[in-house]
């Protein structure tokens, strides 16, 4: 049998489960096992409301995925399409670029994804809990606010910071709620200004029970104890809007200084776009467990609809049964390629188990009913055998009897790194950054000019794609999306920037209104899908010759001593749209328009201001060696109907200029009008677009 492909995306519990069994049941010569992970660990998250509360570290509730898999080739990329017909899926590779594999057997298990727009607001105001990330931020959350309200002298302020509101009442709702409220009542004797009164926890629920997996008599013993313990539950209510106040209900609002949102959840953005049936946004698949009418793409886990053989019900979306399907996906894999048949997927569900704060669960296992101490303690002995890493399991033991000594630990930590505001200096063909790098800063160009360059298949080493000059600024765009750089800048001349690190640069295009505003414009015109017929036109600017386009500069060239007046009457002579300006008639000086004109005369300038007060200095330009691609990027990126052109950035020397309506007419000749907007995502990840970096 020649070596199979395996290919699993996810390193959840259903991938993770997968990726093991058939490691143990194929021989290394019989398959290759890729997993594929958007991080480098496994989350176990029945242990997430824990490492929020403090009774565990972070770390404790993740296993790294090298050490867990250690004869499966592990990859921290990210899988954004598959395409079923060709055995082959796309996936981002280290510099961003994007990059195929084929394989013989798919295996689809990438979970779901916090959904937070299920309540208008909760996006901007509340905090989900799904990721190590989400519970580090949560955590930080919960004791700055204990730090603000010790230090706070308004009494309803204070309160405010208090005030804890948990939306949703399933396991991770009801087990948030339990472990915010015993760290913020159990930590109160380390604040002398809190007063147990001071305190909130509300859990709000849409139905009329919590836990609505588990029997009636356990739901109730879980409402009264997580009461009688201080949280407040509100039953039947459904929260229709959350503020920076807190939330609203039907004729109600709570005021809460934190809102944990741990309903709505909506599948990968992968899953969305592969055609394949789908049912409330989750894969069908046949009772094996294969993509309904697939042959080799498989689908575990939350983002898939598996059906119980056992009871014909649809599995639903827990830790538990991922893992199973992951086992049992693993085993059909194994007979299909012994030509065995496959079989269907079947699972007993083996218990339910959820804590509820203050040293209490409840618990349904094998048929036994278990409430209190005694079932919390079955909680956590379950939870410590089913994690997968002998070495996670003696430290999670650790930090629970450390609990037993020790309070809870109320350090955060702030992982912002410092940040500033500087100059920067770059000397001719020195990077500023390179594709795929991660994005930290933001710039904006003082002085000189740089290339955007764009490595693709086509183009391995990277192409120009676009040059900016000074005014432009660069690098907002990964920044805002928060993902590595999509391509590189290089300076052109020698070149000085203001940089400014990501918290500036966040703190300030939200308050300040002009740079928003300027931001969404640069962003909208860098946006890549003016022309749906793009790569013809790309294309056709490539074919064509810059020198063929260049004529000469608008007469006269004027001198920067020129007074506002004899530029008024220069421009009341000529149809151009603009002037160069050089003293020696060789040297471009700067550039003016007639927008410069009539804003000089608007600010009142007086008829005798030299040319030099209004004019733009170190206007963009281009070479006479750039592409014609570059050109039409500059006559987007500035919105000038004529550029100079120059010998080169150094000297300056004019040698002509270049009119828009010259190239666009030569492109339109080429390959007619833009196409309408056709309604695709096809431009998403469309690694030829000219937005910036
Ligand atoms: C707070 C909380 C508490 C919970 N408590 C319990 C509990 O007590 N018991 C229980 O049974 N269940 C519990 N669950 C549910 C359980 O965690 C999920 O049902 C389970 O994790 C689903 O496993 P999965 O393998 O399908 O996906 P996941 O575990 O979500 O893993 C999917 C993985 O795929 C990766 N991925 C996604 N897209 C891509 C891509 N395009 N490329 C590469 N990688 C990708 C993700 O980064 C992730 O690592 C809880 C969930 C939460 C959030």
């Amino acid at each position: 049998m020649s070596q199979k492909r395996i290919v699993i995306i996810g390193g959840g519990f259903g991938g993770v489960k997968c990726a093991r069994t058939l490691r143990s049941q194929l021989r290394k010569g019989d398959a290759e096992v890729i997993l594929f992970n958007s991080e480098n660990h496994l989350v176990f998250s029945p242990l997430l409301a824990d490492a929020v509360g403090s009774s565990l570290n972070l770390q404790d509730v993740t296993v790294p995925l090298r050490q867990l898999l250690p004869d499966v080739i592990c990859r921290m990329e990210e899988v954004y399409s598959i395409d079923p017909a060709a055995d082959c899926l796309e996936y981002k590779g280290h510099d961003g670029l994007p990059r195929q594999l084929h394989y013989d057997h798919l295996v689809i298990a990438c979970g779901n994804i916090s959904n937070l727009n299920v309540v208008p607001g909760m996006v901007d105001h509340a905090f989900p809990l799904k990721t190590v990330g989400d519970a580090a931020v949560l955590r930080t959350q919960v004791l700055s606010r204990l730090e603000k309200a010790e230090v706070c002298d308004d009494d309803e302020r204070r309160r405010w910071y208090l005030s804890f509101i948990v939306v949703g009442g399933g396991y991770s709702g009801v087990e948030t709620a339990g472990e915010i409220n015993d760290l913020v009542r159990s930590s109160r004797r380390f604040y002398s200004n809190i007063r147990e009164e001071d305190i909130s926890v509300t859990l709000i629920h849409s139905r009329d029970q919590l836990l609505p997996e588990i029997s009636p008599s356990l739901r109730e013993f879980a409402r009264e104890k997580m009461a009688g313990a201080g949280v407040t539950i509100r039953l039947n209510a459904r929260v229709q809007l959350a503020t920076g106040e807190g939330v609203g209900l039907a004729g109600e609002f709570i005021h809460g200084g934190t809102i944990v949102c741990t309903i709505g959840s909506t599948i990968a953005p992968m899953v969305e776009r592969l055609d394949t049936p789908k049912q409330k946004g989750r894969l069908l698949t046949d009772p094996d467990m294969r993509l309904c009418g697939s042959a080799n793409v498989w689908a575990i886990g939350d983002c898939a609809l598996v059906i119980n053989a056992l009871d014909g019900e649809p599995s639903p979306s827990t830790g538990q049964f991922a893992e199973r399907q992951g086992r049992q996906c693993a085993q059909n894999i194994v007979r299909l390629m012994g030509g065995e048949p496959t079989r269907p997927f079947s699972f007993r569900v083996l218990g339910q188990l959820c804590s509820i704060g203050g040293h209490n669960a409840v618990a349904e296992m094998f048929g036994f009913k278990l409430s209190g101490f005694w079932a919390w303690f079955a909680w956590r002995g379950v939870y410590l055998f089913k994690l997968p890493a002998w070495s996670r399991r003696i430290q999670v033991g650790f930090d629970w009897a450390w609990l037993v000594l020790f309070p809870r630990d109320l350090s955060y930590l702030k992982t912002e790194v410092t940040d500033r505001v500087m100059h920067a200096h770059y000397e001719a063909g020195y990077y500023i950054f390179k594709q795929g790098e991660v994005a930290m800063n933001f710039y904006v160009i003082e002085q000189g000019e740089v290339e955007i360059c764009r490595a693709s298949a086509e183009h391995p080493d990277g192409e120009i794609i676009a040059t900016l000059g000074p005014g432009s600024f660069f690098g907002e765009q990964a920044l805002m999306d928060n993902r590595p750089r999509s391509a590189s800048i290089r300076a052109r001349s020698t070149v000085e920037v203001i940089v400014m690190g990501q918290n500036v640069f966040t703190s300030i295009s939200k308050t300040l209104a002009p740079l928003r505003s300027a931001l969404m414009a640069t962003i909208t015109r860098r946006t890549p899908n003016v022309w749906q017929e793009r790569p013809r036109v790309r294309a056709a600017l490539k074919e064509f010759d810059l020198a063929d386009f260049i004529e000469p500069a608008p007469e006269p060239l004027l001198l920067p001593t020129e007074t506002l007046i004899e530029v008024t009457r220069r421009f009341g002579e000529s149809d151009e749209p603009l002037f160069l300006v050089s003293t020696d008639g060789d040297r471009l000086e700067g550039m003016v328009t007639l927008t410069d004109l009539l804003r000089a005369q608007a600010n009142g300038l007086g008829r005798e201001t030299p040319l030099s007060e209004f004019m733009i200095r170190q206007p963009a330009t281009l070479s006479a060696t750039d592409t014609c691609l570059i050109a039409a990027a500059a006559f987007r990126e500035h919105g000038h109907k004529l550029l100079p052109v120059v010998r080169d950035g150094e000297s300056l020397g004019i040698v002509g200029v270049i009119r828009a309506r010259k190239l666009i007419a030569r492109v339109m000749q080429v390959v007619g009008p833009p196409a309408k907007p056709a309604a695709t995502s096809a431009t998403v990840h469309d690694s030829s677009s000219e937005a910036v970096v």
